[in-house]
């Protein structure tokens, strides 16, 4: 556990809002590895477009700034994104369902392993995750998913992951009508429902968009960088990113417990 911002102390904790890919979830590990050659090939094949590398190195920009928002954020970009290259402009829903489509097929084997009992939801968790819950409910504490991948998929794999018996019905996800739900708004309606102030609200996030959300009404941000190819260990490029979107404190996974309990809660006890 590394505290970057050793100012931001963490208040009596109410609430907690957990990500989901990558912070919890590794059903979807290697999205990245789909979307960005998907992206560059459609910026490719625009009139004005620049090389292989040009367009890769700019899908891979855009799509990290809006990792954590509604995957139709970055369809909307790379719609912009063809447009300036002379393309013609395209509903993004059509790159979402395509990209989807491709997505789906490279991890329909982890669904189906996990739903069938051959796969366990410990290779697909990031480590430690059961335990922080654990720890938490224990504190007392309000936990909350909030997730950019459509809600259907995310209530589905967080029952594959067998974390549904502890999030209920506290699980948000993207929408058709992708106004209705944003983190930002979920994050806001848990302090307005609670009657919180922002020090009394921590997330956890492996992207920019959460760590912003978090920092913008006063919480703790927690920046979780896990390795996802190693399953071990912190991924440095991670770490830079979501030190740059204002994380308080960086873990590589939630495998280091006892130090977070102890820097969340101090000489509280659990019940
Ligand atoms: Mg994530």
């Amino acid at each position: 556990m590394e505290i970057i911002n050793k100012s931001s102390k963490p208040g009596k904790l109410h609430s907690v809002v957990f990500d989901f890919d990558g912070t919890l979830s590794l059903i979807r590990k290697g999205w990245q590895e789909i979307m960005t050659p998907y992206f560059t090939e459609v910026l490719l094949d625009a009139p004005k477009a620049g090389t292989y590398e040009e367009e890769w190195i700019c899908a891979r920009e855009f799509i990290d700034i809006l990792t954590g928002k509604q995957t139709i954020y970055q369809c909307m970009k790379l719609d912009e994104e063809v447009v300036i290259r002379g393309g013609i402009s395209r509903d993004p829903l059509e790159y979402k369902n395509e990209y989807h489509r491709r997505l789906l097929e490279k991890i329909e084997y982890r669904r189906k392993g996990l739903g069938d009992g051959s796969i366990k939801p410990v290779e697909y968790l990031v480590p430690g995750s059961v335990g922080v819950i654990e720890m938490l409910i224990g504190y007392d504490v309000d936990i909350y998913l909030a997730s950019g991948t459509d809600e259907e998929y995310v209530k589905q794999e967080v029952a594959l992951l067998g974390l549904d018996k502890y999030f209920r019905s506290r699980i948000y996800g993207a929408r058709d009508d992708y106004k209705l739900f944003s983190k930002a708004m979920v994050i806001k309606r848990i302090i307005k429902e609670n009657k919180l102030h922002g020090s009394s609200l921590a997330g956890f996030g492996d992207g920019y968009v959460e760590i912003e959300n978090i920092k913008e009404v006063g919480g703790l941000a927690i920046g979780v960088a896990a390795n996802e190819e190693t399953m071990a260990g912190i991924d440095e490029w991670k770490r830079t990113r979501l030190i740059k979107a204002g994380a308080d404190v960086i873990i590589p996974d939630f495998t280091g417990l006892d130090d977070l309990e102890k820097y969340l809660f101090g000489e509280q006890h659990a019940i």
